[in-house]
């Protein structure tokens, strides 16, 4: 299977990776001006909208026009469920996806057959970007269901040729049996649950270096460039981010490619742009902002300047491999899980970014916010390795100095810590569970 490594990253379908900007702009503006058709003949929440700025899909006479066109915002699916924002009649409609919502009813998202065929093409550019190739044995353990992750990776892994084990998530011994026997080269997963599989297949005897498999399809969660540097310290593959949302299509909005510098967005199908998520104002390539995403080709239920509350910047500059895709920075936090601690704004990742850069750490940890007297209070537990671990008091308290003055660096806050033994911090199965906000109880 090592062959692989010498073929080049790329599939047929990943020739429109390859389009020269011009032209790809004709796409983009081609499929925009058909994809707001649509939606303000079908959908009327966007009728409306549109009808309240005053603007007619006619009123799109170039490509950045595309500023003046209402957003889409999470609740807008909320406030519709299950149905409102399809475009598409049920007889044309061919699967449903949802999202489980923190509370309440999930969001619901609908595909024609045409919309999975893209999408499976849109994994088949993902994979194919990272190298994977058709004689590749792959291990699809994320969640199958209502959850895109696992039906996603499954019919584009298929696509491209590969030889695809459905397992899902969970079971993680039999995971791991079958990434032995069945000499697994690629496997798709979230990557705390990756690492639990190297953990637990330590504790099997078994050790993922001397298996085959060399690469990771990684997503579903924000996870920092600490965390790969010792997601492939400890296996020896290559790990890669792969990024999407249910409400766009799933996985493979965007991919890395083998230069691991940023996912590439598929812009023929997904165009990208960052606002400020206050004045809503576009911003320039290379600032940071908020990700905004129109879907270009999706029928059954298209996205128009959907707000992703993902916090990342455009690359303004090309990548080594080629490709005239524009990257987004690699995704560390979402707006959705910013934390007020005592005012201040702070993303798990930055902690976990604090944690990753001191040796003795390993890669599991949680926060836990409490309320003490009116004062908010943030503890951090985290793993330190077995020899750390049985190591004197004062070698402890040393690293717990050394862990409190990182995060004071990274966050402005002084936060408790709890230095734990390994394996003390509950693993997950699917996305990690990093905060337990205890104040709201
Ligand atoms: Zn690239």
């Amino acid at each position: 299977m090592s062959k692989n490594r010498d073929l080049p990253p790329m599939h047929p379908a990943s020739a429109m990776d390859f389009l020269p900007p011009a032209q790809l702009r004709d796409v983009q503006f081609t499929r925009l001006k058909e994809m707001v058709q649509r939606a303000f003949d079908h959908v009327a929440l966007f009728r409306k909208r549109m009808d309240e700025k005053r603007l007619k899909p006619s009123d799109l006479r170039t490509l950045d026009d595309i500023v003046k066109l209402p957003f889409t915002v999470k609740t807008d699916l909320r406030d519709t469920y299950p149905f409102g924002l399809c475009a598409s009649p049920m007889k044309d409609i061919v699967r449903f996806h949802a999202s489980s919502g923190t509370t309440g009813k999930p969001i619901v998202v609908a595909y024609t057959q045409e919309d999975l065929n893209d999408w499976t093409r849109a994994i088949v550019r993902s994979l194919a970007a990272c190298g994977v190739h058709n004689n590749d044995i792959i291990q699809v353990a994320y969640g199958y269901g209502l959850f895109t992750g696992g039906l996603g990776l499954h019919y584009g892994a298929e696509a491209l040729g590969a030889s695809v084990i459905p397992i899902s998530g969970g079971n993680t011994d039999r995971q791991i049996m079958l990434m032995k026997d069945f000499g697994v080269t690629v496997i798709c997963c979230t990557p705390s649950y990756f690492l639990h599989l190297i953990d637990r297949a330590a504790e099997m005897g078994v050790n993922i270096k001397d298996l085959p498999l060399r690469t990771g399809v990684f997503g579903a969660e924000p996870w920092t460039e600490d965390m790969r540097e010792r997601i492939e310290a400890g296996s020896g593959i290559k790990a890669y981010d792969i990024y999407g949302l249910s409400e766009i299509v799933g996985p493979g909005v965007a991919n890395e490619c083998t230069y691991q510098a940023g996912p590439h967005i598929f812009e023929d199908m997904f165009y990208p742009e960052i606002i400020d998520p206050k004045t809503l104002e576009p911003m320039p390539d290379g600032t940071e902002g908020e990700l905004v995403l129109t879907t270009l080709c999706k029928r059954a239920m298209p996205m128009i300047r959907y707000r992703t509350r993902d916090i990342t910047s455009l690359e303004p500059t090309r990548c080594a491999c080629g490709r005239t895709l524009r990257r987004i920075r690699r995704i560390g936090r979402r707006s959705d899980d910013m934390l007020i601690i005592r005012g201040v704004n702070l993303f798990p990742s930055q902690i976990e970014a604090a944690l990753l850069k001191v040796e003795g750490t390993l890669p599991h940890y949680q926060i836990v916010l409490t309320r003490e007297a009116d004062l908010d209070q943030m503890e951090v537990q985290v793993e330190v390795t077995p020899d750390v671990f049985s190591d004197e008091v004062r070698g402890l308290e040393e690293l717990k100095k050394k862990l409190v003055h990182s995060i004071e660096t990274v966050t402005g806050i002084r936060a408790a810590l709890r230095l734990v033994a390994p394996h003390t911090i509950q693993r997950s199965e699917g996305k990690a569970k990093r905060v337990i906000d205890k104040r709201k109880m």
